[in-house]
């Protein structure tokens, strides 16, 4: 199941991808005669039950949207992405390898975070202000999706608090980046977070952790690489965010980038206008977003 959130005027609304087509879910439980929340986040606070009566209202074939829809990002935040730095050997490599620096591993796990406003969907433009960055760069990430509240949730039990998994690609401009010391402000920028195209509930996607994840920009590969590459895995990286921060429904970890990013690349071939970038994974789908340069 591919859950989406698509626009249809000034609403926003809940959907599910079907080969290319999209069921609008209200249309189909009204068919069914179940209730469902109009989104997302109303769709994760009922859980499985949730799922089931989606499952439901599938399965009477009503509600198929005519045409090309226009992508909302999946859901809504209610506060900032949680973010994990540096989580694949070969991409940490390449950074320290880029400051003609020796790699050096960092001891223990690195979490930042990108607030709301750095949201955009599938096919909505990333807004590149030159005046900001010149160094702006794409890192393609499996994208967990919080179900179920909780703090100091063990690795083995991560899996009951996950409701889902998307596309994230934490867009960066690495000079920024480097010279604040934080990562914050190099991370931080407007639509600098796309993420979509879908949600799959974990109850339909049993392998995150060995899923194959790229990078396209213009067509060209530029990042491919496993899940299974991470160092912190997703239950261990659950584990340690949890143990002082509470978990939320709706809440998103993104969970790292493998190597490939422009940064690695000698010479370094930096985002530019109208650059089209597509992150892929693997039984998700592809987030594509246009590089569109911001002139005022
Ligand atoms: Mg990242």
């Amino acid at each position: 199941m591919q859950l989406l959130s698509y626009r249809s005027g000034a609403e926003v609304r809940l959907g599910v991808l079907e080969g290319n087509a999209v069921v609008d879910v209200q249309r189909a439980a009204e068919a069914a005669r179940v209730e469902v929340p109009n989104d997302m986040l109303g769709l994760i606070a009922l859980g499985d039950r949730g799922l089931d009566l989606v499952e439901k209202a599938l399965a009477t074939g009503a509600g198929h949207v005519d045409g090309t829809v226009r992508y909302a990002p999946p859901l809504q935040l209610r506060k900032n992405v949680f973010c994990i730095g540096r989580n694949y050997k070969a991409h940490i490599e390449e950074g320290f390898r880029a400051r003609g620096q020796e790699p050096v591993f960092p001891k223990y796990l690195e979490i930042f975070s990108k607030p709301p406003t750095t949201l955009i969907g599938h096919e909505e433009d990333i807004r590149w202000d030159a005046s900001f960055t010149q160094k702006l760069d794409y890192e393609v990430e499996l994208a967990i999706v919080i179900g179920k509240a909780g703090r100091r949730i063990s690795a083995d039990r991560a899996a009951e608090h996950i409701f889902g998994y998307t596309i994230g690609n934490d867009v960066s401009a690495r000079e920024v980046q480097q010279n604040h010391g934080q990562w914050f402000l190099g991370k931080a920028m407007d639509s600098a977070c796309p993420l979509g195209p879908v949600i799959v509930p974990s109850r339909y996607y049993p392998n995150a952790q060995n899923v194959r994840l790229t990078t396209r920009v213009n067509g060209e590969i530029r990042q491919d690489s496993n899940t299974s590459d991470m160092l912190y895995n997703i239950g261990r990286i659950i584990e340690i965010l949890s143990a002082g921060v509470t978990l939320e429904p709706g809440d998103v970890i993104i969970t790292g980038t493998p190597s490939g990013v422009a940064l690695g690349m000698n010479p370094p071939k930096w985002l530019k206008d109208g650059d089209v970038v597509e992150c892929e994974i693997e039984g998700i789908g592809i987030l594509r977003n246009r590089v569109v340069e911001q002139r005022d």
